[in-house]
């Protein structure tokens, strides 16, 4: 399989730059068996995920929510990172400045070893107290349904449609993408508008852009250049070719 990759002056620029960041989304972790919202599989008991992953399904149905958020939690601990996961981890060694921004909260990032991480979107293996905010991990044992501090009912560290971002991250955000000399855009399809504006920003700063996706999305026609195919397969042949080929 002839796996696509960059023309050694892009290559040399990479190899040469200080700041790389990756935006990841969902088609990162598809080969780790973790179901895209928009591809097949992005479908719970008929349920679509714009209509569990609300507030409003949430206040409406908290126990169809949180059985939804159990069921996911369970693929994702089964899941394992995928090569593609890895060779952003290994990168951040590699690079004087790496950070990874990602709209996953799949928690497979943090398993591979990324440690300049943004998880954009939370964590599924977080909670939240919905009155005081106290955040704890969920034990492999199980869920508490109550804060342990205020004994209020407890919700997935998620955000979700139609709330607003965590201020202070998107402004670290923002500010990562602004210096990046090199932008990746990794299994997104750009439809969430805050991190396809992270993308164009670093874009509009002059950073060199590079999608990986098997599909085209909004952000491809601004790219310098789009690898088609899978990020398991793409992403390690890439660091090869930057890191190791010589
Ligand atoms: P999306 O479902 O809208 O799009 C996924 C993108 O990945 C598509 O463009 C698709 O072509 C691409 N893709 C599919 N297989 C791929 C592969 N093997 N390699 C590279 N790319 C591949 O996902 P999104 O843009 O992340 O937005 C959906 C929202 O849903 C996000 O905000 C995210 O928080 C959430 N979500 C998260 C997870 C997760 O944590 N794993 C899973 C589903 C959805
Ligand atoms: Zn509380």
């Amino acid at each position: 399989m002839n796996i696509p990759s960059l023309p050694p002056a892009a290559l040399e620029k990479i190899r040469s730059s200080k700041n790389i960041t990756a935006i990841t989304g969902a088609g990162i972790s598809q080969e780790s068996g973790i179901p895209t919202f928009r591809g097949a599989g992005g479908f719970w008991k008929n349920y679509k995920a714009e209509e569990l992953a609300t507030p409003e399904a949430f206040s409406k149905n908290p126990n169809l929510v949180w059985e939804w958020y159990d069921w996911r939690r369970d693929l994702c601990l089964k899941a394992e990172p995928n090569p593609g996961h890895l060779t952003l981890a290994k990168w951040e060694s590699h690079a004087t400045s790496f950070h990874l921004i990602t709209q996953n909260v799949d928690g497979l990032h943090v398993r591979a070893g990324s440690k300049q991480l943004k998880q954009i979107h939370g964590n599924i293996f977080t909670t939240r107290c919905t009155k005081c905010e106290d955040l704890r991990p969920i034990e492999t044992s199980g869920r508490d349904s109550f804060c342990r501090k205020c004994d209020s009912p407890l919700r997935p560290h998620i955000l979700w449609f139609g709330e607003m971002y965590d201020t202070t991250l998107l402004q670290s955000c923002y500010e990562i993408a602004s210096r990046s000399e090199v932008i990746l855009i990794i299994g997104t399809s750009a439809n969430v508008s805050v991190p396809a504006s992270m993308a164009e920003e670093a874009i509009r700063r002059g950073a060199l852009s590079i999608e990986i996706n098997p599909e085209t999305t909004s952000l491809s026609g601004s790219v310098d250049y789009c690898l088609q195919g899978k990020s398991g397969e793409i992403l390690p042949k890439f660091f090869y070719d930057i890191y190791e080929s010589k």
